[in-house]
């Protein structure tokens, strides 16, 4: 499957330890407008930041294609979704 990013394969990307520990589904995508960061998080409600994991780009993708149906949301911008077999849908920050 082609990389749909523009980024790097390799860039860094932030993500909690239920998703890359816990195989926890992805819920929310977050596409920073201050730097251009990319966050993925799973349904909880609060994150403490020593839940936070960095992957690369490429981690993220291979353990969920569907996220590559985001890979052209504009900065400034986040993605939720009802559950794992729905559509995302992308707000604006
Ligand atoms: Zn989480």
């Amino acid at each position: 499957m082609n990389f749909p990013f523009s980024e790097q394969e390799n860039v860094a990307v932030f993500t909690c330890c239920h998703i890359i520990r816990e195989n926890a589904d992805i819920y929310y995508v977050s596409h920073d407008e201050d730097d251009g960061a990319w966050q993925f998080l799973c349904d909880l409600e609060s994150h403490q930041s020593s839940d936070a994991n960095i992957v690369s780009l490429k981690e993220i993708f291979e353990l969920d294609n569907s996220i590559g149906e985001l890979a052209n949301m504009p900065l400034g911008y986040y993605a939720t979704r009802v559950d794992k077999n729905s559509t995302w849908k992308e707000f604006t920050q």
